[in-house]
């Protein structure tokens, strides 16, 4: 069975269509990428997946089940992480990964999953303090380990490295390759070609609402002769 499969899926917002009939496949335990410019439509899909926001046609399953018809099951199975995703500020690091953990365990099940996410997200000491002092690195973390604390198997996240320095970036990268480790499949999306060209096992370009390219970076500098993945953007938009 296939983590993702998207078929034919469109989105209209008012009578514009911003996806134009999106088909692709991820497979289990991958590090997809999804890549495009600003209001490309990655976002979009990414919320239609997570169950957010309804697809106006087509057909997107998480392992093997309906986004439209059976929501709740795909949200047991799923955590997206939004771009703009934030926490508690007045919480501490720990407060917080145990008060989200607590919707979705308790007991000693609540303190495996609070213990997991706070390995994950390794912040040290500094979990005990609250998440106002936290650097956007830190921040980011942290969030990645709330969401990956529930043991999903398909993470999905909207530009996670988005506003990082290098370093953080990079460590955010380890901890991205870390969790696909572990068995679970990550669907991203990224601005940044070189991010994708160094994480992603596959890696979807969405280009106004068209998926125009879809292979391994591999496969796809190959096909157009390049070095790069930017080259092969901007040689599959400016042809
Ligand atoms: P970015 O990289 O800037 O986040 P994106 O690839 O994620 O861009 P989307 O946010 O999915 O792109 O937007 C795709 C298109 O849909 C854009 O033209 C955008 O303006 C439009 N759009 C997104 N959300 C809405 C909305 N709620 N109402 C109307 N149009 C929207």
């Amino acid at each position: 069975m296939e983590a993702l499969e998207l078929q034919d899926v469109r989105k209209s917002y008012g009578n514009r269509e911003a996806v134009h009939g999106i088909s692709l496949t991820v497979h289990e335990g991958e590090i997809f990428g999804l890549i495009g410019h600003n209001g490309a439509g990655k976002t979009t899909t990414l919320r239609m997946i997570s169950t957010l926001l309804r697809i106006t046609s087509g057909s997107i399953s998480v392992f093997g089940h309906d986004v439209a018809t059976e929501p709740d099951e795909v949200r047991r199975i799923i955590s997206y992480l939004p771009e703009d995703a934030g926490a508690y500020k007045d919480l501490t690091g720990r407060q917080y990964m145990e008060f989200m953990a607590s919707f979705f365990a308790s007991g000693e099940e609540k303190a495996e999953m609070v213990r997991k996410g706070i390995e994950l997200a390794d912040l040290g000491e500094r979990i005990d303090s609250k998440v106002d002092t936290y650097s956007k690195g830190m921040m980011r973390r942290l969030l990645i380990a709330r969401a990956i604390m529930p043991s999903p198997r398909l993470a999905i996240m909207d530009e996670v490295t988005s506003g990082l320095d290098v370093i953080n970036a990079y460590e955010v990268r380890e901890v991205i390759r870390s969790i696909a480790k572990t068995g679970v499949t990550v669907i991203m999306s990224s601005h940044n070609m070189f991010e994708v060209d160094m994480l992603c096992d596959r890696v979807g370009m969405i280009d106004q609402g068209n998926l125009i390219l879809l292979g391994t970076p591999a496969e796809l500098k190959e096909r157009f002769g390049v070095e790069t993945l930017e080259e092969v953007f901007v040689k599959a938009v400016k042809g």
